[in-house]
């Protein structure tokens, strides 16, 4: 209950000065599950928040930042529309004016904007078992292709989705962290298993997640990057069913506003 209240107080304040986080001093006893429950907070949103920490690292003493309502901190590469930004997060522009009550129908390159996160995709769950990872065009396809680095003909592993650096990544299906650090050519890769199925997600520039986390469909869990051996941006997604490669965009559904369409030409 005292917890609770130093809450609501630590709220208030901090509401006043316009910030999106407190600064919360890490007791006795607290675990990441624990401040992620008290908190309201899901861990991967703490991770992106407070980059290294992990459940087994939390020191005593140390400061951690935890923002106000489940979001987080994005910030442009390029100037883009209100509307764009509202995409990569499958959410309503509004919810971002909400939060964000300067920012007008575009936002400049760099400039730092808070942005609620929560689940995406949950219109059209029921229609497939896998959701979109981010929003984008597909930029390469899986199977055959001339790699644009190596020169050679090499088999695609899974499909390119074209988005900006630091751009959230959503998990495409309920399931259990297999993986989440770096490997070689994949850069920073997470693999989530789920049981029969295995989904890929590399060259990350941020992981928010660690190996036996639990994640649901469409929980956030890292930013997209451009590490490894990776030409710019873009999220690699692969789709493995028993470890073997299957084409993803078989499992993702097609049917919804959030479905992207396919650029060849990109
Ligand atoms: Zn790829």
């Amino acid at each position: 209950m005292r917890r609770i209240l130093a809450f609501a107080l630590i709220m208030i304040v901090a509401i006043t000065f316009a910030e999106f986080n407190i600064n919360y001093k890490v007791q006795s006893g607290d675990t990441l599950y624990e401040l992620s429950h008290n908190f309201n907070i899901p861990i991967p949103v703490l991770m992106d928040w407070n980059p290294g920490v992990t459940p087994s690292n939390l020191k005593i003493g140390q400061t951690l930042k935890i923002p106000l309502v489940s979001g987080i901190l994005y910030k442009p590469t390029k100037s883009m529309t209100l509307s764009t930004l509202a995409k990569y997060f499958f959410i309503d522009p509004e919810e971002i004016t909400a939060i964000n009550p300067t920012v007008g129908s575009s936002i400049a390159a760099n400039k730092e904007i808070f942005v609620p996160v929560g689940k995406v995709n949950t219109s059209f769950t029921q229609l497939a078992d896998f959701v979109w990872p981010v929003y984008g065009s597909i930029t390469s396809e899986f199977g055959w292709r001339l790699h644009p680095i190596y020169k050679k003909n090499m088999y695609h592993s899974g499909i390119d989705i074209g988005v900006p650096q630091g751009t959230p990544v959503f998990a495409a299906r309920g399931g259990t962290v297999k993986y989440a650090g770096w490997k070689s050519d994949y850069g920073n890769l997470i693999i989530i298993d789920h049981g029969g199925y295995q989904t890929y997600y590399a060259h990350l520039s941020k992981i928010n997640v660690y190996v036996g986390l639990r994640v649901e469909k469409g929980d956030f869990i890292a930013r997209s990057g451009n590490t490894g051996t990776s030409t710019g941006p873009h999220l690699h997604f692969e789709v493995r069913k028993n470890d073997e490669l299957q084409d993803p965009v078989a499992y993702l559904p097609r049917t919804n506003t959030y479905v992207m369409r396919r650029v060849l030409s990109e």
